[in-house]
């Protein structure tokens, strides 16, 4: 196994990712899964998601670029993976040789894809444009027209059509329009043949059961992340599957007036002990979070001063010992508290964390595997 050299790594619990895969399965038993492990799976890395989310009953992949599908498919991974983002004309070919499917999500685009010489078949979803206006084709008649293209391109297979939602976590009434008017849009098209319909990401599939779509696109749920604890209430649990954790490197005692970290914009008020952590923003640990808290040994302690690239400063009630474990994300301070805090979302705060904080993979208390993506 490999090992790290420093006092700041991710938790993730690949357990976690299993059960909240199962726990979805369990609901939509008749859809295909999508899992969404785009931006190296939020996070928590691409490869071991994905294996681990596979294992569980998870039917296919989808990321946001070809890049991040081949890196899927060189790891051996075999069960169908869409990019959901825009893919060049001229990478189509590439694709197609690794059996990845492709968002077809223009007229034009399209236009030029059935004119490609190609010489294998290259899988597409149509991407609707329901009401996001972010990729898609927003008019009937464009849909009617692109579908029969794509269907009469001999190299062209149409595995899919979707669209997205804009709303599931804030506004249900947009979100009936999308859907209403995402089933407008595809009326007039003989979709027997396409194998997945799909429109609903984690927001949406907690907030409303569907009939006639067969696909979910499972991204934060997968993480155990609910989008948003007060729109969505639910009913069932899913579990976080990541921890980010630091120690404590030096502790020192401050007289008041003592100043902290860069522009001294901290001020002791009275004798106080401080900690030093080796996290900072080259981490993802934004300079956003100075005055929140970490938690240590049970207590809340806030981060004063600024956070640096590679270190920040936090308040202790009293001296710890040195290494002391400092909880950045997990139990006592979960991402969704972090996120709010800092007026973002938990995806920022997990896509955030950067490659230089080592991955540390665990199934039960052991652990299987550790990751040092920079590093590779
Ligand atoms: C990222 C993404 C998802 C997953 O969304 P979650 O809210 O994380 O479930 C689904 N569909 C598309 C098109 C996306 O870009």
């Amino acid at each position: 196994m490999q090992e790290f050299y420093r006092d700041t790594w991710a938790e993730i619990d690949l357990d976690a990712i299993a059960y909240n895969v199962k726990q979805i399965k369990d609901l939509h038993p008749t859809k295909s899964l999508f899992v969404v492990v785009k931006a190296n799976g939020y996070g928590h890395g691409d490869v071991e998601v994905s294996k681990t989310a596979i294992e569980a009953g998870a039917d296919c992949l989808a990321v946001s670029g070809l890049d991040e599908a081949l890196r899927l498919r060189q790891s051996g991974i075999t069960v169908p993976i869409l990019v959901l983002g825009m893919t060049r004309l001229k990478d189509v070919p590439l694709a197609a040789s690794y059996n990845i499917s492709l968002t077809a999500h223009d007229s034009m685009w399209i236009e030029q894809l059935v004119a490609l010489p190609l010489k294998e078949t290259v899988k597409v979803h149509l991407k609707v444009d329901s009401g996001m206006h972010r990729l898609g084709l927003t008019d009937i008649e464009q849909v009617i027209t692109c579908f029969e293209n794509l269907q009469k391109a001999p190299m062209v297979e149409i595995e899919g059509i979707f669209t997205h939602m804009s709303t599931a976590d804030c506004d249900k009434d947009y979100l009936s329009y999308q859907v209403e008017n995402f089933k407008r849009l595809i009326k007039d098209l003989d979709l027997s043949d396409v194998k997945y319909i799909h429109l609903e990401n984690t927001a949406t599939l907690l907030q409303q059961e569907f009939e006639f779509d067969h696909g979910i696109r499972l991204g934060l749920g997968l993480y155990g992340i609910n989008p948003d604890e007060e729109f969505i209430p639910i009913q069932f649990k899913l579990k976080p599957a990541l921890k980010l954790f630091s120690n404590i490197v030096q502790i020192k005692q401050l007289k008041k007036g003592d100043k902290v970290g860069y522009g001294a914009t901290y001020e002791a008020s009275e004798a106080e002990w401080i900690g030093v952590v080796p996290i900072g923003y080259a981490d993802g640990w934004i300079r956003l979070h100075q005055g929140r808290r970490v938690i240590v040994n049970g207590f809340e302690c806030e981060i004063v001063g600024r956070v640096c690239m590679d270190q920040m400063m936090i308040r202790l009630p009293q001296p710890f010992p040195m290494g002391t474990i400092v909880t950045l994300i997990g139990e006592g301070m979960p991402v969704e508290r972090v996120a709010r805090e800092i007026g973002t979302i938990s995806y920022e705060i997990l896509c955030l964390i950067s490659d230089r904080v080592p991955r540390v993979y665990k199934k039960g208390d052991e652990v299987i595997a550790v990751k040092k993506m920079r590093f590779e």
